[in-house]
């Protein structure tokens, strides 16, 4: 029996990159997964692929920074499939900046993105999970939410709120057997880094204990650790950062 058969699985951002392969390794683990993202075009493509390898998969384009879109999104899940068992707040950008360069529609941006998001997702969604007694959250922090990062204070300041927020929903939820952890990922491989160009990667790199940047599947392990069934741990963060803790 799969991990997670019948089981109703929302994953933001899910287009390309981390939340793509979240999205899959749910999906193998036999839950039905919703791909939902900003880029319609990329929502379908991603899910024309799944539905391909024979998983159950439903694209439904979501800009989450816009509360009527993620009402819309959450209503049609539970419209067609009837239930959410996994939430995962995966969708996020950068906008990076020196501090005192930083513009106020950097930080807004990346604020509204990658934190307010949590809040427009997880409220409608955590109705339902309430009335179900059941449910997993898990939010896609970063190390940078942890240690800090030069240039990107805005970033750093919302996944440390984030951070927060899955501690906090974890208290409050806990009692309706729905537990809220975070995934912090260090440096990994995808669009977000390949637009820092070689040399910074290189560099990176160095300074990483096991030697390669994170792939999106190594996210997707600890993903897939948090929303298994019968779990006894909630209001945690787990970095996974190929050992580089700063
Ligand atoms: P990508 O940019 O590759 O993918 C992010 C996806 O989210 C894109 O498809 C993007 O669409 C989508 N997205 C952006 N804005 C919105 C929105 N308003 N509503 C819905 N979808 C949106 O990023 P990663 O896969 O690298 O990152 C995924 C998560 O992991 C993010 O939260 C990121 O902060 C976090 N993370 C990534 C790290 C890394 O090293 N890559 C390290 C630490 C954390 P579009 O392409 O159209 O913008």
């Amino acid at each position: 029996m799969s991990k997670l058969a019948d089981q109703v699985a929302i994953v933001t951002g899910s287009g390309r990159g981390i939340g793509r392969a979240i999205a899959h390794s749910l999906m193998k683990e036999g839950a039905k997964v919703v791909i939902t993202d900003i880029n319609e075009e990329l929502c379908q493509q991603t899910t024309k692929e799944f539905l391909e390898e024979g998983g159950q998969a439903m694209a439904i384009a979501c800009n989450v920074t816009n509360t009527e879109s993620v009402k819309a999104m959450v209503e049609g899940v539970v419209a067609k499939w009837g239930r959410i068992d996994v939430l995962v707040n995966n969708a996020g950008i950068t906008r990076d900046a020196l501090f005192m360069r930083m513009t106020e529609d950097q930080w807004q941006a990346v604020i509204d993105t990658n934190l307010t998001s949590a809040f427009k997702v997880a409220q409608p969604v955590l109705k339902v999970m309430s009335k179900q007694r059941s449910g997993r959250i898990i939010n896609i922090a970063s190390t940078t939410g942890v240690h800090g990062n030069f240039g990107q204070v805005n970033y750093a300041a919302a996944k440390a709120g984030l951070i927060g927020f899955t501690k906090t929903v974890a208290l409050e939820y806990a009692s309706r057997n729905i537990t809220a952890n975070a995934v912090a990922p260090g440096f990994i491989d995808t669009a977000m880094t390949q637009a820092l160009g070689e040399e910074i990667i290189s560099k990176f790199v160095e300074k990483i204990p096991l030697k390669r940047m994170g792939t999106p599947e190594d996210i997707a392990a600890a993903v897939l650790f948090f929303a298994g069934p019968g779990s006894y741990v909630t209001g945690q963060v787990m970095e996974v950062n190929g050992g580089l803790y700063t």
